[in-house]
């Protein structure tokens, strides 16, 4: 527990013992001055000896001021911390400034100590982990809830936080902060089943400073989410191939009645809207478990791209768009390359879907040799500021009567976000109403290949 540090009381009361300049205190040292002159004079006059006597006079007054001298350096060389002593003249003044600035220094200190103090009884009355990590990684201070939730002891003070926490992930997101801004989700190696959130932060130079909390409790919740959606696509998967079969079969006799005809051409692209949810539903849920997806597949862009392109002009039959195609760059991508096309495929189909008929969309891919970027820009209807961050959620729609006339499932770019997250890519989009949009997927350098 801290002791707060001793601040010495002083001698004389600071409210009291005011002076208004050194001249005061010099008046003290001119008098004493004075009054041994005018002893001596008197004395070297009486004797017959004057210039003697007064020589003499200012020889004590000069071993006055050095036993001053003296006093004031013993005090500052050996008992800085007591009371100063009782000194007049300017060597009282120069002791008595110096004692008070002294003073108000160790308040200071004390208050600043205090405050510590109290930050650090309140980080160690926290539920959540905090622990202090120097520059060269060594722990430096943790509170108890650390040990709880990461399981640090005693003895682990000075020790290398990456020998202590050695799950690949967390040694990966200690390398390199700055890409995992909202830090990482682990499990726990303290208790099985348990999951902590781990998020670090850098200060003065490369200490951090470590904080975690149980998040058990969401990851099941997320974990319920995630099997529900799953369970639910495939139980319907099943249902609705059945009911599409039949419904197909129907609508392709020729004998059949027109009004029925309708009502199955109706059924048959209902069906369609429904089979292509659960299919992106279940895609979301495969992206969402990342270890089933290879990413270190070579992707040659400029065919990728010419396939893209392709596609493109199949699916723009209906819109009569004007496409462009721009390759700018000799990089070729490293990922997973089915759920590359899916993604870039989806910003193609949304750039020709939310374009009125006979605009024109350019695809392009270019790098500036440090990131590669992947980019789908049209004049469409462009989308309103106000809507860009929430845009990749799942069935965010900034029209959803528009979204569902074009087919739309709403789970698109919530797609193309997962599968560009488990690239180390991410998106940017740039869009003003009525004007046009614009989709840039940026990719680090460490994604870009160039075969030499
Ligand atoms: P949807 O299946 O509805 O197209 P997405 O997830 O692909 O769902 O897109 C979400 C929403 O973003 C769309 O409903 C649409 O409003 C908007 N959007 C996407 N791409 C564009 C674009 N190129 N221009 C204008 N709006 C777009």
């Amino acid at each position: 527990m801290y002791e707060p540090y001793p601040v010495p009381e002083l001698a004389r009361d600071l409210k009291q013992v005011r002076y208004s300049s050194l001249w005061t205190f010099a008046k003290q040292d001119f008098r004493l001055l004075a009054f041994f002159l005018i002893i001596a004079s008197l004395i070297g006059f009486g004797i017959g000896y004057f210039w003697i006597c007064i020589s003499l006079a200012f020889l004590l007054f000069f071993l006055q001021q050095m036993r001053s001298l003296y006093l004031v350096n013993d005090w500052i060389s050996n008992r800085p911390y007591d009371v100063p002593p009782n000194l007049h003249g300017i060597w009282g003044a120069l002791l008595f400034n110096v004692y008070r600035s002294q003073r108000q220094e160790r308040i200071v200190q004390a208050e600043m100590v205090g405050l510590i103090d109290r930050a650090q009884s309140s980080l160690v009355a926290l539920d959540e982990a905090v622990m202090l990590i120097d520059e060269n990684h060594q722990i430096e201070w943790w509170n108890p809830a650390a040990e709880k939730l990461l399981g640090i002891q005693p003895l682990d003070r000075g020790r290398n936080i990456l020998t202590i926490l050695r799950q690949p992930s967390f040694i990966e997101y200690f390398n390199h902060i700055d890409q995992a801004p909202d830090g990482l989700k682990m499990k726990s190696s303290v208790h099985e089943g348990q999951y902590v959130q781990v998020k670090m932060t850098q200060f003065g130079g490369d200490s951090r400073l470590l904080f975690a909390y149980d998040m058990t409790r969401m990851h099941n919740l997320e974990q319920m989410r995630k099997d529900f959606v799953d369970n639910i696509s495939h139980e319907l998967r099943t249902p609705l191939t059945v009911l599409s079969g039949y419904i197909e079969t129907f609508t392709d006799q020729e004998d059949i009645n027109p009004r029925w005809k309708r009502a199955f051409e109706q059924m048959q692209s209902q069906t369609r809207r429904m089979n292509a949810l659960v299919n992106d539903l279940l895609l979301l849920s495969r992206l969402e478990n990342e270890k089933t997806i290879a990413k270190n597949q070579i992707i040659e862009m400029p065919s990728l791209m010419n396939q893209l392109f392709d596609d493109a002009h199949a699916y723009n039959v209906d819109y009569g768009h004007t496409l462009n195609l721009n390759i700018d760059s000799h990089y070729d991508l490293i990922g997973s390359d089915v759920e590359l096309a899916s993604a870039f495929s989806n910003l193609i189909t949304n750039a020709i879907k939310y374009t009125p008929k006979g605009g024109t969309i350019t695809i392009g891919w270019h790098d500036d040799g440090n990131q590669g970027y992947f980019t789908v820009e049209d004049t469409g209807i462009g989308i309103d500021p106000k809507h860009l961050p929430r845009l990749t959620e799942r069935f965010y729609r900034v029209d959803s009567a528009r979204s569902r006339q074009t087919g739309g499932t709403g789970l698109g770019l919530a797609i193309v976000k997962h599968v560009l997250m488990q690239h180390n890519a991410h998106l940017e989009v740039e869009s003003k109403e009525n004007q046009g949009s614009i989709f840039k997927v940026v990719f680090p350098k460490e994604r870009l290949y160039y075969e030499t």
